[in-house]
């Protein structure tokens, strides 16, 4: 400081990035010589020398032990007891367990720190934010391994909450009761490394699949609607969960989520998703009693298709098509939209199989597209909420150019992200210092 504003009598400039970065860096400094005095553990009283180890015997005393620490207030070290079992060679440091460092060198205040921005932005970003923000200077590789161990904790714990959750009956959740829940699930590619898609098929025959979906899931509420009487989702009611698994587990997962979120005092439930086969069959497992509805907006798009496989080329024709069956669609009367795709005549293989396979989707989910029926109770009938939650919660994250993930690693992000946007990863780094 006293350099500093010497500098400033000679030259009358004050550079105050420069000083207040420099301040900075030097209370920092102060602050991490003072923690590392504070973690200076004294040696243990001479009565107090021995440990039970796991196994059962005596681990006896055997010094103290230091270890660099990168605090918040950037680099410093802890001193402390450390016991060893002679009989399975297993060593503890006590202080470590009660200071939450055991089998690292980060603080908990700046592992969360790596946690946060991991879950955000790609590892090497993080690290930069990290050195502008806070002062501390970490690399991009600690960034990922710190982030994807919290993700893992956490994954694990909500395992854990879904076992329960499925053994026992839940615990119904008191409060005010919810006019209408919405539960949405949607898949979306993710790109992995290769290991994780041996064996796999892509979407193209006989190219091996580049990428594993990730199925998200999100649950939100409805009480209003607009003058127009369409529908207004709740401010900030969103939550999401996902993961790359199989449909089964994914589905416990949801109905552990939409269960929190109010699903046994919701006085209407809707189901919404586009027409994948695994949606309905979660929906019929997990959310008996919801109105299911297929998102009108993919229907339309099978009548797109439709149209310009029937007239290639010929824009005037397709449109003309596309009129008169969307309008059906529009308003529910699938049952003849069933029909007039029923009666086209082709001497085209292919585009008989097409057509047949077409009004089959629309009569399978006849009951899930009678749009103004549900229009009339002021539901939603797109599925945009999951269709941007795939872009926000996934996209911008998993998705971004040169990224390939393992399994475990998405996983792991995934796990964290969504803690995150559901508002809730207080709560869970709380329940974590406690347990
Ligand atoms: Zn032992």
């Amino acid at each position: 400081m006293r350099v500093i504003f010497a500098g400033r009598r000679k030259t009358g400039q004050l550079d105050l990035e420069a000083i207040e970065m420099a301040v900075r860096a030097a209370l920092h400094r102060a602050g991490a010589a003072a923690l590392t005095e504070l973690l200076r553990f004294p040696a243990p009283a001479p009565e107090q020398r021995r440990l039970v180890c796991a196994c059962g015997q005596a681990a006896p005393y055997r010094g103290l032990r230091s270890k660099p620490l990168l605090t918040a207030l950037g680099p410093a070290e802890v001193s402390r007891p450390y016991y060893l079992c002679p009989h399975c060679h297993t060593g503890q440091f006590p202080a470590d367990v009660e200071l939450d460092i055991q089998d690292t060198e980060f603080s908990p205040g700046v592992r969360r720190m790596q946690a946060m921005v991991g879950q955000e932005m790609p590892f090497e970003h993080g690290r930069q934010q990290l050195e502008l923000l806070a002062g501390l200077e970490v690399n991009a590789k600690s960034v990922e391994r710190t982030a994807e161990s919290v993700g893992q904790d956490l994954a694990r714990r909500e395992q854990e909450q879904i076992q329960r959750a499925v053994q026992l009956d839940l615990p119904i959740v008191v409060g005010e009761p919810v006019p209408i829940l919405y539960v949405e699930m949607d898949g979306t590619g993710v790109p992995v490394v290769k290991k994780e898609t041996l064996g796999r098929k892509g979407k193209q025959d006989g190219q091996p699949a580049h990428t594993r979906e990730v199925k998200l899931g999100c649950v939100f509420t409805q009480t209003r609607w607009d003058k127009e009487g369409y529908a207004i989702r709740d401010p900030d009611s969103t939550t999401y969960v996902g993961a790359i698994e199989t449909a089964e587990e994914f589905g416990k997962r949801l109905y552990v989520e939409a269960w929190k979120r109010g699903w046994s005092r919701a006085r209407k439930k809707v189901v919404l998703g586009d027409g994948a086969e695994w949606i309905w069959n979660l929906a019929q497992q997990h959310f008996p009693g919801a109105v299911q509805i297929v998102d009108l907006f993919h229907a339309r798009q099978h009548l797109w298709d439709l149209a310009r496989r029937l007239y290639p080329n010929d824009k005037v024709q397709q449109k003309r098509w596309i009129r008169i069956q969307q309008n059906r669609l529009d308003k529910g009367k699938i049952e003849q939209l069933v029909l007039a795709l029923g009666s086209i005549e082709t001497t085209n293989a292919e585009l008989a199989e097409k057509l047949r396979t077409e009004a089959e989707y629309f009569q399978t989910n006849t009951e899930r597209m009678r749009y103004p029926k549900f229009r009339e109770q002021h539901l939603f009938v797109g599925s945009g909420v999951i269709e941007a939650g795939c872009k926000t919660v996934i996209g911008s994250r998993l998705k971004r150019s040169g990224m390939f993930w393992t399994v475990r690693g998405a996983n792991a992000i995934l796990a964290l992200r969504c803690c995150q946007l559901n508002g809730r990863f207080e709560d869970y780094w709380e329940a974590r210092r406690a347990a």
